[in-house]
């Protein structure tokens, strides 16, 4: 399967991609800058909640005082191979903590009357492009017509076939965590979008940050550039901190990744998967409780050991004190308001927008030009929905990249 492929090839590149780039002789060298080039520093006096909220800013509130959120995402394609592990995940909540995930969807192989149900059952669905192209220079050097294209694209989509309303579909995640740096922010500010959760950092992981918004600017480590460099009012940055593996041979040093998956040595055991997880997992909890990033692929679950581990993580952080899975638009929810009382012993996740759809017939469309099956909640469209025409009014092979 090509999504499958694409899986496979971005976990390989994103282990090679760990190293923190070291600061260049400008970072220190203020000599030749002139007033305006510096930036004014963010505090309390120029940035305020809701809307603005500072790098290293914490809840105003006791650490005992704040949740403990876990955001357990999944990237890519959401199909009939892996729904039965996102329903697996959802029956571990109970009703005082029920389990909810963020899912980063691209188009292709997409089964849009499953998103509907994910949707329905209080999953946040976000975007990951349409075409999730392999090549990272393309996403690198992507204009900002291509960015909105495939972002904005993908949005239309899953209102239009899945009945999921345009302004619930707030986030968004760079296929291989690639994005074209301003570009990219730009096309995200201007469309409409809350948050992105693109941008890896490892100088942040201990104490770990909290989300914050670009109003003063990207503040972390760049691991992938290039990275934003302008202001971006209101646009949350959820920052991936990287995991901590530990060497398993005295040989070997430890290992850092921005996702779940890409760590090695990949644990194979149900009790190595979950002390992977939890020690992770620990450094947020009995620090400063920063929302815990469980970013991953569904395939590295295919394993029945390493599922059944993330599931014994799960059951056991969720009889912890104060800890709750919240999608990533309910974690910026509650930083913009951070209120003991109302969300602390039991967090209250927001009310969605109940979907447009009913998806009561679900229709398999089938094209010829690309073949392609594509399932709906609507009538099927003339032309397979494509990059510049997501609706399927015309024929997807005049655009980009489209065989
Ligand atoms: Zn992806």
């Amino acid at each position: 399967m090509k999504c499958l492929k694409k899986y496979l090839f971005g976990l390989l590149w994103l282990t090679i991609v760990v190293t923190a780039a070291p600061p260049s002789k400008s970072d220190y060298d203020y000599e030749n800058s002139s007033e305006e080039d510096k930036k004014p520093s963010c505090d309390d006096t120029n940035c305020q909640l809701p809307n603005c909220s500072c790098f290293g800013n914490q809840p105003k509130l006791a650490v005992m005082y704040r949740p403990q959120f876990v955001m357990l995402t999944f990237d890519d394609a959401i199909t009939v191979a892996n729904i039965e592990t996102y329903r697996t995940i959802a029956k571990r909540g109970t009703e005082r903590k029920p389990v909810r995930m963020t899912f980063f969807v691209c188009h292709e192989y997409n089964d849009y009357t499953l998103a509907h149900e994910l949707y329905s059952e209080g999953h946040e669905i976000a975007v990951h492009s349409i075409s999730h192209e392999s090549s990272t220079e393309l996403w690198r050097k992507a204009t900002d017509d291509r960015w909105k294209k495939e972002m904005v694209g993908m949005r239309v989509m899953l209102d239009t076939f899945a009945g999921i309303p345009k302004k619930e579909v707030v986030g968004h995640r760079a296929p291989f965590l690639q994005t074209a740096g301003n570009t990219t922010f730009q096309v995200l500010q201007r469309e409409g979008f809350l948050y992105d959760s693109s941008m890896p950092t490892r100088n942040n992981m201990d104490p770990p940050v909290w989300p914050y918004t670009l109003d003063h600017g990207y503040a972390q480590d760049c691991q992938i550039e290039p990275c934003p460099e302008g202001n971006f009012q209101g646009l949350w940055l959820v920052p991936m901190i990287q995991y901590l593996r530990r060497s398993q041979k005295p040989t070997e040093e430890d290992f850092y990744c921005s996702m779940v998956d890409a760590c090695t040595p990949q644990p194979t055991t149900a009790k190595d998967t979950k002390e992977y997880l939890m020690e992770n997992f620990l450094r947020h909890y009995r620090s400063n409780r920063a929302p815990f990033p469980v970013f991953l692929h569904e395939a590295w679950l295919k394993e029945e050991e390493r599922l059944q581990g993330y599931l014994d993580f799960l059951d056991e952080i969720l009889k912890m004190e104060g800890v709750y899975t919240a999608t990533i638009r309910d974690v910026i929810e509650y930083m913009r308001a951070p209120e003991p009382k109302k969300h602390h012993p039991q967090f209250i996740a927001r009310e969605q927008q109940p979907s447009k759809l009913t998806c009561e017939k679900k229709e398999v469309c089938s094209y010829k030009q690309p073949l392609r099956i594509m399932k709906s909640c609507t009538p099927c469209s003339k032309y397979y929905p494509w990059v510049g025409t997501p609706l399927g009014k015309r024929s997807p092979i005049d655009f980009p990249n489209m065989e």
